[in-house]
């Protein structure tokens, strides 16, 4: 495509997790779709991250690879149009980190929020690992790899983009233009409790999935917890203290939402009424990506074939990247020959 060496860089990626959920959707690939028109996009699954709290049990991660491919494409991202890939087939990534490590005073590795709060505030032995607190420079080095213009974020990572910032300064002033500074693009993304009014996590069986039935997901939406103040049907509610409500701000046309208010606050319906009006919508918006799922299971080494694909393109730029950091900081081979 011509117009991609003019476009920005953009990565961004996730855990590999498996299914994706509701949270997942509305949290990051929402966001990303969009950003394949205008943007050179690198999507990445973190394997490696998932081992900073989880090495113990690898086993399912060949699945949850497979899922979240399945998943990210049925919803819209486009191997034709961004690059898909897996971090550990991008070796690079590891000796980045490596190097990235050398320049990172133990003390601002040791101030990351997520570092204090598990280990420090809750005395998580088991999270007091030299992988978990130096997971935000093997961050850093999946960023600077790619010489990323933008990099999607919640408000709890602008941190590890600033930390980023600072890396990439250090290394430049020292050795001349080796990285891009990225910039983080904030990311004001609903968050979506799970069906019983909790975080929406896998270990509290509690979510909606891309993937589900029609049939799968009126039985989660139909059990939601709703506003506690709507004991009996004539019972008026409070919208803003029921997570129907927040869904229904993602999912179901804003034309309704003057109806829907209205409707609870006036005790006009019945909960169950209004669920039957957010299923359906939240069933039309993924009807499309049903479809798209249902074709892509037809080519069963598809997804593999994606990352494939994918791996090459981000080893191609990774390997660029590297060459020039080699080269800036006289590794061998320092005269660009390999
Ligand atoms: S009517 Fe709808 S918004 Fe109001 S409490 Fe029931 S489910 Fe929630």
């Amino acid at each position: 495509m011509s117009s991609t060496t003019t476009r920005k860089t953009l990565l961004s990626g996730s855990r590999p997790t498996g299914r994706q959920h509701l949270g997942n959707y509305v949290g990051a690939l929402a966001q990303w779709i969009p950003m394949q028109d205008d943007h050179d996009c690198f999507f990445m699954i973190a394997d490696w991250h998932a081992l900073t709290n989880n090495y113990n049990d690898t086993s399912s991660l060949p699945e949850n690879i497979q899922y979240q491919v399945l998943d990210w494409m049925a919803v819209g991202l486009d191997p034709e149009r961004a690059t898909i890939f897996v971090q550990s087939a991008v070796k690079e990534h590891a000796e980045l980190s490596l190097l990235l490590g050398m320049f990172t005073p133990l003390g601002l590795a040791e101030r990351c929020t997520s570092w204090k709060d598990l280990v420090i505030e809750q005395g998580l032995e088991e999270m007091r690992t030299y992988g978990f607190l130096g997971y935000p420079v093997l961050q850093s080095a999946d960023i600077l790899m790619y010489q990323a213009h933008v990099v999607p974020v919640g408000k709890d990572q602008v941190e590890h983009i600033e930390k980023c910032q600072d890396l990439a300064q250090k290394v430049n002033v020292r050795y001349g233009e080796v990285f891009r500074i990225p910039q983080w693009k904030l990311s004001h993304a609903p968050v979506l409790l799970g069906n019983d009014g909790r975080k929406m996590s896998k270990s509290y069986n509690n979510c909606i999935y891309i993937s589900e039935s029609s049939e799968e997901m009126w039985d989660k939406i139909r059990v939601m917890v709703t506003d506690p103040a709507r004991i009996r049907k004539t019972d008026p509610g409070n919208p803003e203290k029921c997570s129907v409500w927040d869904y229904h701000k993602v999912f179901t046309d804003d034309s309704r939402h003057g109806e829907i208010v209205e409707n609870c606050t006036t005790a006009g319906w019945g909960c169950m009424q209004c669920k039957k009006v957010l299923f359906e919508a939240i069933d039309a918006h993924f009807a499309p990506a049903r479809e798209r799922r249902a074709a892509h299971e037809k080519q069963p080494g598809l997804w593999k074939d994606v990352l494939m694909e994918g791996n090459r393109k981000a080893r191609e730029r990774a390997q660029a990247t590297m060459s020039v950091v080699r080269e800036k900081l006289h590794l061998y081979p320092s005269n660009g020959s390999e």
